[in-house]
C-alpha cells in the first residue's frame, strides 16, 4: 500500500467543530485550512476570522499553545476554493442540515484533488445518503470522521465507510488519525449516531427515565453514576449541561425519526423536564442554566416537580458508595437484592445499557470491542458496557436480564439475542476472548485489525477479558524493587518503569534509574524511562524524606539529595542515550529527571514544569543547574558578546513561578524540551518512538556530552534580578516568602557570589542548590508550605 502523505487538510465549517478540529490540527504540526462562509458585511473572512480569535479565550483550551492560532489558514468560499486543490484531506463539519452540506459538496466538487479524501463530521446523518450526491469519482474516498467535543481532548474519532468507499482509503485514514492526529479510532457501521452516541446518549435516556421511576433528584443521580461507577465525573445530567441540551435533543431526534423499528423506540422520546428546559431556552451550561445552575458560588438543582433550582449536593447513600466498592461480581449481585431505591437504580441503568447494547451489537459495531472503546473514549467511561457485564459473570448477569425482561422490569421486551447465552460467547463467558471480540452480525470472535499503524502500539489500551500483556509484566525482567521494574522488550533497549504512586521520586526510584544505567551501559543500547500510565512523575517524594527529617533535620536530607543529583548526573553522562518518555505531569523532580535524559520523547498532552516554590522549595536536583547550564550554552551559540542574563530571564522566571506547561510544544518555548526533542500525538506510540529514539542515537555512535565548565552571571546578574522581584514585593504583587525564594533561585542560576562570567561546574551549582534547599527546610514558612501540600493537596499562599 502506498503511504498517504497529507500535506494540508481543509476544514469547512469554523463552527464549535470545525474550528476545534483546526486548532488540534495545529497542536499535531499539521497545516490546515479553515473555511467558512463569507461574510456579508466587511472582509469576507469576517466570519472564519472570528472563530480562529475565539479560540484563543476557549476553555478548556483548544490549541496547546494559544499564541498559534495565527497558524491556521483563513479562507471562504467565494474566494478561495482553489486553495482545496492542495489539500490531502477535507474535513467537512457545517451545521447539521443535509441540503447544505450537500449543497456545499457540489460546490467544492471541482477543486477536489483526484486523490484527496473527502470526510463529514456528521453526528447524525446518513455518510451513504451525503455519499450519493458525490460525482462518481469522489464517493469511494468519502466517508464520515466524528470526532468528539472537545476534540483535543476527547480521544475518539469514529470512522464510518459507506459501501462504495474504497476500503484502503479507510486505512489510510485510520493511519493518519492514529499517528498523526493522536486519536483513538472505532469503526462505525453508518447507523443513526454511530456506535458512541447511539449507545451513550440511549444510556442517558434510559438513566434519566430509571431515576424519575426510583424518584431520585439530579444531584443524587449524577453522584452515583460519575466518578463511583468509574464513569466520567459530570454523571448525567451535568453532562448533558456541558454538552448542551439543544445538541442532546438533537441527537435523540435522530434516533427519534429514523429508528422507528427499534424495540427501545419508546424510550427514545423526549423526557418531559428537558423538552421544558429547552423551551425555556435553559440550554445547560452555554445558557448559565439547565438540569443545574449556578447562582454566586452555590450550585443548584431543578427541582422537576416545582420548576424551580434548589440547592444541590446531594451524594447517594453511603451503604450504596460501599456496595460499589466491592468486586464486579458482588458489586451487581448486591445492588440487584438491595431494597435501597438507589441500588436498585444502579442495577437497572447497568442491566439497561447490556440489554441495550446486547440487542444492537449485530446493527451498529464489527464487534463489542467498538462498543466499549466507543464507551471509554467518546464517553469517559473506564469500562465500557460489555467489560462491565463480563467482569461481573457473563451468564449470571444474563440470566437476571432476562429475568427482569420477563418480569416487564426492563426497558424493552425484546429478549436477550440468542448468541448472549449459547454457543462461543456463553463457552468463553464473555465477549472479549484472546482470540478477538464477539461480532454479533458475523458470529464469531474477530482480532483487532492487523493495519501497519498498530504496529507502532508495543501495548495498545486493552479490554477486560482480551488477556492482553501487561507490560509490567512483559520483556525481560533485569532488576525491580519496590517502585521500579526494569526490564528489556527487544534485547537492546532497557526500560525503567517507575511504578510508585504518581511516579513520585524517592530513594527506592533513585538506585532503581542508577540500576537501570548501569545495565544498559553493560549491555545495551540505550535506555529508556516510559511507564504504562499516563504520569511521567509528579515530583519528589517528599513523605519518604520525613523519617530522616524528623532525626536528623535538614542536615540529614542533604547527603539525599545530593544522592538524587549524583542520579541525574549519572543520566546525563552515561554512555548510552537515555531517553525520557513523556506523558502527562512532569512536575518538579519529574520534569528535572527528564532534563537530565540525552533526549526527550513527549506525548502532545504533557504539563512540564519546576513547580517548588509551591512547597516553599527551590528545585533542588538539577533543575536550576539546567537553567544556568542552558543559559550558558545559548549564550555561546548566539553571539560572543552575548549577556548570559538575557537568556536566563525566561528559566528565571518559569522555576520562579512555578509555571507548569500545558503542552509538550508551549514546553519547548519555555525550554524544558529542546528542538531536537520528539513529539508523539498519540500516547500509545511512545514507548515504540522512544525506543526507536534510543537505537538511533546509539546507531549514529552516541557519545554523551562533554563535561565541561561555563560561565554564570555572578552577583551583578542576583543583584538586577534581586532587584526586579523586590519591586514586585513592594507593590504588594509577591509575599516575603516568594520574595526569599526568587532570590535563592536567582542566586542559584546566577552562580552565587561570583563575578561575572566565572567558569562554573554542575557540581558546584548542585552543591549552591543543596545548600538553599537545607535552608529552606528550616524555614517555618516553607514548613507550612510542605505540610499543607501533604495535608491537603493545595499549595498554601504564604
Ligand atoms: P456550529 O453551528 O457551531 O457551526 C456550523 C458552521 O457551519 C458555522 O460556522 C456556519 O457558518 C457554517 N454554516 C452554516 N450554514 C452553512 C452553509 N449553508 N454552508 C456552509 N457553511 C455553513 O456547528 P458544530 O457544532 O460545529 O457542528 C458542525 C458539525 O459537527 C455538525 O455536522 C455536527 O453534527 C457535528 N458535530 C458536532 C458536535 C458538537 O458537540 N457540537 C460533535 C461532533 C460532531
Amino acid at each position: 500500500m502506498s503511504r498517504f502523505q497529507v500535506r494540508k487538510v481543509a476544514v469547512l465549517g469554523a463552527g464549535v467543530m470545525g474550528a476545534q478540529i483546526a486548532a488540534h490540527l495545529v497542536n499535531v504540526k499539521v497545516p490546515v485550512v479553515l473555511f467558512d462562509l463569507p461574510a456579508k458585511e466587511g472582509p469576507k473572512n469576517g466570519i472564519v476570522a472570528k472563530a480562529v480569535d475565539g479560540l484563543k479565550k476557549l476553555k478548556p483550551s483548544p490549541l496547546g499553545d494559544a499564541t498559534e492560532a495565527g497558524l491556521i489558514t483563513q479562507a471562504n468560499y467565494e474566494e478561495h476554493l482553489e486553495l482545496l486543490k492542495g489539500c490531502d484531506l477535507i474535513i467537512e463539519a457545517i451545521a447539521e442540515r443535509m441540503d447544505w452540506k450537500l449543497d456545499l459538496y457540489t460546490k467544492i466538487a471541482p477543486f477536489v484533488a483526484p486523490h484527496a479524501i473527502v470526510a463529514s463530521n456528521t453526528s447524525g446523518l446518513s455518510i451513504t445518503k451525503l455519499s450519493d450526491v458525490l460525482p462518481e469519482e469522489i464517493k469511494p474516498r468519502f466517508c464520515g470522521i466524528h470526532f468528539f467535543n472537545p476534540p483535543r481532548y476527547m480521544y475518539l474519532v469514529e470512522l464510518i465507510p459507506t459501501a462504495t468507499t474504497r476500503p484502503e482509503i479507510i486505512d489510510q485514514l485510520e493511519a493518519f488519525v492514529t499517528t498523526s492526529v493522536g486519536k483513538g479510532v472505532v469503526r462505525a457501521k453508518d447507523t443513526p449516531n454511530f456506535v458512541a452516541n447511539r449507545v451513550g446518549v440511549a444510556g442517558m435516556m434510559a438513566t434519566m427515565i430509571e431515576a424519575e421511576k426510583f424518584g431520585l433528584s439530579f444531584d443524587v443521580v449524577d453522584d452515583l453514576t460519575g466518578k463511583k461507577l468509574g464513569r466520567a465525573s459530570s454523571g448525567t445530567f451535568r453532562t448533558a449541561d456541558v454538552v448542551g441540551l439543544d445538541t442532546m435533543a438533537h441527537v435523540m431526534k435522530t434516533m427519534q425519526d429514523n429508528l422507528q423499528d427499534d424495540p427501545f423506540y419508546a424510550t427514545y422520546a423526549t423526557p418531559k423536564v428537558l423538552a421544558g428546559l429547552i423551551e425555556k431556552g435553559a440550554l445547560g451550561q452555554k445558557a448559565k442554566a439547565g438540569f443545574f445552575k449556578k447562582v454566586g458560588k452555590d450550585i443548584m438543582r431543578l427541582d422537576p416537580a416545582t420548576g424551580e433550582y434548589v440547592p444541590a449536593g446531594k451524594k447517594g447513600d453511603d451503604i450504596v458508595a460501599r456496595m460499589l466498592k466491592k468486586a464486579p461480581a458482588d458489586r451487581l449481585k448486591l445492588l440487584r437484592e438491595s431494597t435501597n431505591p438507589q441500588a436498585q437504580f444502579l442495577w437497572a441503568i447497568l442491566r439497561d445499557s447490556f440489554h441495550y447494547c446486547a440487542v444492537h451489537l449485530a446493527s451498529i459495531a464489527d464487534t463489542a470491542r467498538e462498543v466499549d472503546f466507543a464507551m471509554r473514549w467518546g464517553f469517559g467511561n473506564q469500562k465500557g458496557p460489555f467489560e462491565v457485564w463480563q467482569e461481573a459473570g457473563w451468564l449470571q448477569v444474563a440470566q437476571w436480564i432476562s429475568e427482569d425482561i420477563a418480569a416487564g422490569k426492563a426497558l424493552s421486551s425484546a429478549p436477550l439475542p440468542a448468541w448472549v447465552t449459547e454457543g462461543p460467547v456463553a463457552a468463553a463467558g464473555g465477549v472479549h476472548t484472546a482470540e478477538g471480540s464477539w461480532s454479533a452480525a458475523e458470529g464469531k470472535f474477530k482480532a483487532r485489525a492487523s493495519l501497519p499503524v498498530y504496529a507502532r502500539q508495543h501495548f495498545p489500551e486493552s479490554l477486560v477479558g482480551s488477556g492482553a500483556a501487561d507490560p509490567l509484566k512483559s520483556g525481560t525482567e533485569l532488576f525491580k524493587n519496590d517502585e521500579v521494574r526494569v526490564w528489556t522488550l527487544d534485547g537492546e533497549v532497557v526500560i525503567a518503569s517507575i511504578t510508585a504512586k504518581l511516579h513520585l521520586i524517592s530513594p527506592a526510584v533513585t538506585e532503581g534509574l542508577l540500576k537501570a544505567v548501569e545495565i544498559a551501559e553493560a549491555g545495551y543500547k540505550g535506555m529508556v524511562i516510559w511507564s504504562p500510565d499516563d504520569v511521567f512523575s509528579a515530583g519528589a517524594n517528599l513523605e519518604s524524606l520525613m523519617p530522616v527529617f524528623m532525626k536528623m533535620g535538614s542536615k540529614g536530607i542533604a547527603p539525599e539529595e545530593k544522592k538524587l543529583q549524583d542520579a541525574m548526573l549519572a543520566l546525563r553522562y552515561a554512555n548510552v542515550p537515555v531517553v525520557a518518555a513523556m506523558r502527562g505531569l512532569a512536575l518538579g523532580g519529574g520534569c528535572e529527571l527528564a532534563v537530565h535524559c540525552a533526549r526527550r520523547v513527549a506525548h502532545v498532552e504533557s504539563y512540564v514544569g519546576l513547580v517548588e516554590v509551591g512547597v516553599g522549595l527551590l528545585p533542588g536536583a538539577g533543575g536550576l543547574t539546567y537553567i544556568a547550564r542552558r543559559a550558558a550554552e545559548m549564550a555561546a551559540a548566539g553571539n560572543a558578546n552575548a549577556d548570559i542574563l538575557t537568556f536566563l530571564k525566561d528559566g528565571f522566571l518559569s522555576a520562579a513561578t512555578a509555571k507548569v506547561a500545558t503542552s509538550a510544544h508551549e514546553a519547548k518555548k519555555i525550554g524544558y524540551l529542546l528542538d531536537s526533542d520528539v513529539i508523539v500525538p498519540n500516547k500509545d506510540e511512545l514507548l515504540f518512538v522512544a525506543t526507536a529514539q534510543a537505537k538511533a542515537m546509539a546507531d549514529s555512535g552516541y557519545r554523551p556530552p562533554h563535561k565541561a565548565v561555563f560561565p554564570v552571571a555572578g552577583r551583578s546578574g542576583i543583584a538586577s534580578i534581586k532587584g526586579q522581584v523586590a519591586n514586585m514585593r513592594d507593590g504588594g504583587f509577591v509575599s516575603q516568602h516568594d520574595y526569599l525564594l526568587a532570590s535563592l533561585i536567582a542566586d542559584v542560576v546566577c552562580g552565587g557570589e561570583v563575578e561575572a562570567g566565572s567558569l562554573v561546574t554542575e557540581e558546584y551549582l548542585m552543591a549552591l542548590e543543596r545548600k538553599h534547599f537545607c535552608a529552606l527546610l528550616d524555614n517555618p514558612k516553607t514548613q507550612e508550605r510542605i505540610m499543607g501540600m501533604l495535608q491537603t493537596g493545595k499549595p498554601v499562599r504564604n
